[in-house]
This record gives structure tokens, sequence and C-alpha cells, in this order.
């Protein structure tokens, strides 16, 4: 195990600079695949198109480092599901249909090279129902040969646990380019964050049945029925920010990223040491 998540691993396991021969052996060894998947567009005034793929890409970077020989990490789908975003300029987006089959041709092909776990790991909202599906697809037309889950970086146990520590917004504050992302913007790329246009926006629906708000983190409001819907960005966002992206800080972000890294190297840990028992077919 590497001590700290920016030495270099002597094992390699970013699949883009393997061989074939050297992917092979991975997946003979019964490594993980991670895949990040994320999207590009809008995060306020304040934040690049790019963030969902930048904090994506850098937990998968950070949490691999940590378990270099157990897993391989898969080059990002950078493009994902973002249609209701399409009002903000810069936003790209992919149908739903193909962004499941994209991804899905992708999961099928690693356990086609016979890696057998594979964790999609999401860095955008709205390709998350998507992504469980491509999950449940990839067990199902593998016919339960190869083991796919997905989970959003955000929704990691320790990462969870870190948040409810140090957010100082309330529920609410962390939807989109909001504490949370920005904190973890911060931590990475500073230069690229500008601080002095970074606004609140926070419960376009006070309605106690509707959720009020969602958070990342914080989930929806115990007055909320599960309701699932999504309208237009922009009818509830002047500035793209559902959240409060003032409250944001560097130490923030730095916090939220080694507990992500953490977190999701026990996660593929798990995945890797999981026992799935043998169909039984009672025709
Ligand atoms: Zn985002």
């Amino acid at each position: 195990m590497a001590s700290s998540a920016h030495s270099t691993p002597s094992v390699k396991y970013r699949y883009g600079e393997m061989t074939w021969p050297e992917i092979r052996e991975a997946a003979a060894a019964g490594r993980v695949a991670i895949l990040p998947v994320a999207t590009i567009e809008d995060h306020g005034y304040h934040l690049p198109v790019d963030t969902d793929v930048l904090l994506c890409t850098t937990v998968c970077e950070r949490g691999a480092a940590l378990i270099p020989d157990e897993c391989v990490l898969v080059p990002p789908v950078i493009h994902g599901y973002s249609p209701h975003h399409m009002d903000f300029p810069g936003t790209l987006s992919i149908d739903g249909h193909t962004f499941i089959k994209y991804v899905l041709d992708i999961t099928k092909s690693l356990a086609h090279h016979g890696f057998t776990r594979i964790l999609i790991v999401n860095g955008h909202g709205s390709n998350t129902p998507f992504c469980e599906i491509i999950a449940r697809l990839t067990v199902i037309e593998t016919a339960g040969n190869a083991i796919a889950m997905a989970v959003n970086h955000w929704g990691l146990n320790t990462v969870r646990e870190v948040v409810e520590q140090i957010r100082e917004s309330a529920p609410g504050g962390m939807s989109h380019a909001c504490e949370l992302e920005t904190s973890m913007y911060l931590a990475i790329k500073p230069e690229l964050v500008d601080m002095s246009k970074a606004v609140a926006e926070v419960n376009p629906y006070p309605t106690t049945s509707i959720p009020a708000w969602t958070d990342l983190v914080a989930g929806r409001p115990p007055t909320s029925s599960a309701v699932a819907w999504m309208p237009y960005w922009s009818t509830f966002s002047q500035s793209g920010v559902r959240g409060d992206a003032t409250l944001a800080t560097r130490e923030k972000g730095e916090q939220i990223l080694a507990a992500a890294a953490e977190g999701l190297a026990a996660l593929v840990r798990e995945l890797r040491q999981l026992e799935v028992g043998p169909r039984v077919d009672h025709h």
C-alpha cells in the first residue's frame, strides 16, 4: 500500500497506461475496474464547467493510488446526462439512452476481458439513476459473471461522516456548485475558482410534500415525500448554483478529498472480496 496518495506507486494501475498483457494479468488477478463518470455543465459564476469531471477523477485517482495492486483505473467517461442544464452555455449533454448504452458497452468490454468486479464512480447527480441501471444491466447482460456497482463520490460513507462534522451550511447547502463541490475544487485547482463570484441559492420549493431542498449529503427534508422529479435548472437557479458556495474553503475540500480517497479504497477492497452465491435455477 502506498504511504501517500501523492507518492508514485510501483504497480501500474492506470488502465490507459498499461499494455494488453498487463491488463490481461490485472484481470486474472481479480483487480477491480474503477470507472469514473461525470459530465460537463455549468457550475455557477465561480466554477469551471469541468467541475464534476475534475472532482470525480481526482477522487478516483487518489483512491486508486492507495491500493494500486487491487484495482485498475479506467479512463473516465467525461460526458453525461445534463439536458435540464442546457439553458446554461457550456453544458454538453448526452441522451439518456445513448449514455446507458455507451457506458454499458464499456463495462461489458471490461467483463469480456475478464474483469469480474467493476465499480462505477459517479460525479454528477443526474447520472445517478442511469449508473444504477448500468450496474444492474452489467450483471444481467454478463449472466452474473461480472458484478458491477455504482456509487456517487459524495455518497461514500467516509465522505458523509466528515461532511457532517465540517459543514457550515444548513441542509440544502450542498447540492450543486455548492459548499461541497466548491471546497473540493478549491483543494485541487484554487487558481480556477473565483470566490468573489460565489453565491448562495437555496430552497427553491418551500412546500412540505415536494422537496424544499435536496442535499448531496443530508438527502431531503423529512417532511417531503419520496417523489422523483427534475425541472429545468434555470427555473429555480439564476446563477446555476443550488446550495451555498460562499461557505466553501480549501481546507474543507482537502478533508473531503482525503475521506473520499479512503472510502473509495475501502469500498474497492470490499467489492473485491465480496462473496456472491451461485445462481439456482428452480425450474
Ligand atoms: Zn457538480
